[in-house]
């Protein structure tokens, strides 16, 4: 490495917010490099289009298949139980990260929401940190202290935009001082859940890139999932509520739906995504359940484990029976009862689907060779950035 690199992965973030915002003047940075003094393209990220899947993909450069993590949540058929995959036992390979570390690169990473620290920083010596919990840094935990001090702001509330901000201050700050080789900021989508419109967030964003630019690093800038409106004209969400459809047809206990993207902070979605997985109790008729699951309205696609696993690069043990993805505008619940949408203050914008997979890919430098036809994916990132980036800028 001749520079240092940082990979950002904006949580819920599609080209058309940032084009938007370039297009306000909201984000000059980010306009001059769209406009030719960067690199830019369009990405797939992985699915299920949910935070740590993708954020796993990006730091291992590796599809859910391979690292494992492919939701919040699985179902452990043997043990009856609902097991959360925030811990790194779940992880079945190594960071890119974890790798420039051991061989005596200074890595940081710096996490908007505490859930996903222990698994980016798993293996990894160096600075991990989430600004949800800035204020419970320690040197020993974290290879850090005195954060707030540092950084200069208070600990932010995890629903709210200065969970991000926090985030790139502190990215800035360690620049600044400790300048890791290698940096990995990753924000929260609190903002994108709110408004497609979101160009103050973006003029924050645009102002620390162009300080770590500034400050020589290569730059590239991904995200974990884009964002859509899944409601109707009315505001209300379009939810089809699946576990008590397959109740009704089925009877009670014959399939449990399982939904990947509940996570202790559901509030601003109400748990309620475009991908659910269903476990059945007997799989000789899954087959004519997935048709009927199918002809639902606002059902895009219906796979069996196996086809899921093949068509969308996921771990097989950790997907249900079927897998079922929805349409662009609905979202897939499990029972009526069982969301609380209370706390939904706007009309329901979510992720999960294939609907959500396009997301930017883009660095603040040339390539050395001319991209082939080549799939970008989010997960490109960190080869982007360390194998492709033109040495001069
Ligand atoms: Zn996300």
């Amino acid at each position: 490495m001749d520079r240092p690199l940082v990979v950002v992965c904006v949580d819920g973030c599609q080209f058309e917010y940032i084009t938007a915002a370039v297009a306000a003047g909201a984000a000059p940075f980010l306009g001059r490099l769209l406009r030719g003094a960067g690199t830019s393209f369009m990405a797939d990220c992985v699915m299920p289009s949910f935070t740590n899947p993708n954020n796993l993909s990006i730091v291992t450069g590796v599809p859910p298949a391979l690292h494992g993590i492919c939701g919040n949540y699985f179902f452990d058929p043997d043990s009856g139980e609902e097991v959360m995959m925030n811990d790194p036992r779940f992880l079945r390979v190594g960071t890119i990260l974890a790798a420039f570390s051991a061989a005596g690169a200074k890595v940081a990473v710096i996490t908007a929401k505490d859930k996903l620290r222990k698994l980016l920083g798993f293996g990894m010596k160096g600075i991990c940190f989430s600004s949800e919990r800035a204020d419970q840094v320690t040197l020993a935990e974290n290879g850090i202290d005195n954060v707030l001090d540092r950084v200069g702001m208070p600990v932010p509330s995890v629903y709210s935009a200065a969970l991000s901000e926090f985030v790139f201050v502190a990215g800035v700050k360690l620049m600044e001082r400790e300048r890791p080789d290698l940096m990995y900021l990753s924000t929260t989508d609190y903002i994108q859940h709110k408004a497609a419109l979101a160009n103050d967030f973006y003029a924050m964003m645009d102002r620390n890139l162009a300080r770590l630019d500034e400050l020589g690093a290569t730059i590239v800038v991904t995200a974990d999932h884009g964002m859509n409106a899944k409601h109707g004209a009315d505001g209300e969400p379009n939810v089809i509520y699946l576990q008590d459809t397959l109740d009704d047809w089925l009877g009670p206990h014959q399939a449990r739906v399982i939904l990947p993207i509940t996570d202790p902070y559901v509030v601003h979605h109400g748990a309620l995504g475009s991908f659910a997985l269903v476990y059945l109790t007997a799989l000789g008729e899954q087959h004519s359940i997935a048709e009927r699951i199918a002809a639902l309205t606002g059902i895009e696609t219906v796979l069996t484990r196996s086809a899921a696993a093949a068509r969308f690069e996921l771990p097989s043990d950790r997907i249900g029976d079927l897998i079922v993805v929805s349409r662009l505008d609905t979202v897939i619940g499990t029972s009526r009862d069982r969301h609380d949408l209370s706390g939904l203050d706007v009309p329901l914008r979510s992720h999960g689907g294939t609907s959500e997979q396009k997301v930017p890919l883009i660095m603040n430098r040339g390539v050395t060779q001319p991209p082939a036809a080549h799939r970008w994916r989010n997960f490109d990132a960190f080869d982007l950035g360390l194998n492709l980036a033109a040495r001069s800028p």
